[in-house]
């Protein structure tokens, strides 16, 4: 289990200059998403960048689309040249930003991190993924190229990441980066550094924590809790928590009554995914369970329920597993749409339960999670049918 410790803001002016973080890390057995060797203090910084007007015109430009919006998790390497990056840093220069070698960053760990952003953009329109070709095929204004490199402190300074507000739409193939180096080469935290800076592509500022009266508290909300259900939001500090959400709250530009919502911004841009199994009691409707084998799903946000029919009597097992950023409970409701029992793991975010008769079987998000503020889970999740 993670323990979340209060972060320490160094500096939290964030426009057009650095913020930075200190951050205090126990020395506790990691969640499912941590490695055991994080080292004591780890020191994470963010730069966000904004040019409003380009931003502004690019809105008023933005088709009317459901092209996926591709996000590029860029691993290779890559000539950055003729991008705002160039003007600001290097003098109209181009630069190199290395790619990452296997004995930097194993292949296990690069799928743990396209797998773990997929998920945290898993509602929405969007397509992660490695392959040039993909972020090539996309519309300029529908793809964003995120740079996972190291050895650009010569450059760009000890930080941890860097994006311009909104770039994504502008066309013009600005990428943002994130700097393994100053995240401890682990798949965790590279994971969330890059789903926060293509936060930022999409037109997220800091989600914050202040104090009455509208006193800055923590300019990255450090989320609630510790353990399998401790929360963080992506666009606070979400390295030390296993469930990790966009999230509705003060963002350090608006002050404390203004609320950023995340997934407003994020779908204005990436339109949330039609749901992919129905909620209704209704054999005819629902999607039936094998007798054996999986069922994949996507509860698209915090409300959605998805109804699976289990048509046969014999009594098979049901693991339900989550994919990462949701807590999951499983209702079970008869055939006259009665419920008869509900499985909710208090300490975990799966359910494995036994399941006899004709059943519909509904999944949902847990209505007893003891951090996650309500509303803000989403994910996707895997339903296995096995013998009992
Ligand atoms: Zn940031």
């Amino acid at each position: 289990m993670k323990k979340v410790l209060p972060a320490t803001i160094v500096a939290i002016a964030c426009f057009f200059t650095a913020c930075k973080k200190t951050i205090d890390v126990d020395e506790t057995a990691p969640t499912s998403k941590q490695n055991p060797s994080i080292p004591q203090r780890l020191e994470l910084k963010c730069v966000i960048k904004q040019d409003a007007a380009k931003s502004a015109l690019a809105r008023r430009n933005q088709p009317n689309t459901n092209e996926p919006v591709v996000l590029l998790l860029d691993f290779n390497g890559h000539q950055v040249s003729n991008t705002v990056w160039n003007t600001y840093y290097t003098g109209g220069n181009s630069f190199y930003a290395p790619g990452i070698s296997q004995d930097l960053l194993s292949e296990a760990a690069r799928n743990n991190i396209v797998k773990w952003v997929s998920e945290d953009f898993s509602a929405f329109g969007v397509r992660v993924t490695r392959n040039e070709r993909d972020y090539q095929n996309a519309s300029p204004t529908r793809r964003m190229r995120c740079i996972i490199t190291h050895n650009l402190g010569h450059i760009f300074g000890a930080y941890g990441g860097f994006a311009y507000i909104s770039s994504l739409i502008w066309g013009d193939d600005t990428p943002c980066f994130v700097y393994i180096d100053y995240l401890a080469y682990h798949d965790k935290y590279i994971t969330d550094a890059t789903s926060h800076e293509l936060g930022h592509t999409f037109g997220l500022f800091h989600q914050s924590t202040f104090l009455s009266p509208c006193e800055v508290q923590h300019a990255y909300n450090p989320g609630l809790g510790f353990g399998n259900l401790g929360w963080g939001p992506i666009m606070g500090l979400a390295y030390y928590s296993n469930l990790s959400t966009w999230h509705d709250g003060p963002a350090d530009v608006g002050g404390c009554s203004v609320n950023q919502k995340d997934v407003d911004i994020i779908k204005n841009i990436a339109p949330i995914k039609t749901d992919d199994h129905t909620d209704g009691l209704v054999q005819h409707l629902t999607d039936e369970l094998p007798g054996r084998g999986v069922k994949n799903g996507i509860l698209e946000h915090a409300f959605d329920k998805d109804v699976f029919y289990k048509g046969y009597n014999q009594s098979k097992r049901i693991i339900l597993t989550s994919n990462g950023n949701s807590d999951l409970r499983l209702e079970v409701y008869n055939q006259s749409g009665q419920l008869v029992s509900a499985y909710d793991d208090l300490n975990g975010t799966n359910v494995d339960a036994v399941i006899s008769g004709k059943r519909f079987l509904k999944v949902k998000i847990s209505n007893s999670q003891p951090y996650v503020p309500v509303g803000d889970g989403f994910g996707g999740y895997t339903l296995r049918v096995t013998e009992p």
